[in-house]
């Protein structure tokens, strides 16, 4: 896995095959989570954000991957 944010997309490596980050994020606050180590559950961890901050209701669950392009 490379540690690049941006690696460059050549023809041959497709997006797919690129590293990604998912996390959980509260869409009133931005306040989130990783959950690439596979053991923290998203609706779990929402349950207990709202707990601390009841009027924040609104969650999502974001998947990136960067990439550049060559610009030649
Ligand atoms: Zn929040």
């Amino acid at each position: 896995m490379t540690t690049e944010p941006f690696p460059r997309l050549w023809p041959s490596v497709e997006v797919a095959a690129l590293p990604s980050r998912r996390w959980v994020e509260c869409a009133n606050c931005i306040e989130n989570t990783s959950l690439d180590d596979g053991r923290t559950d998203p609706q779990e961890w929402a349950v207990r954000h709202a707990a601390l901050h009841p009027h924040h209701v609104r969650y999502r669950v974001v998947s990136q991957v960067g990439f550049c392009l060559d610009p030649a």
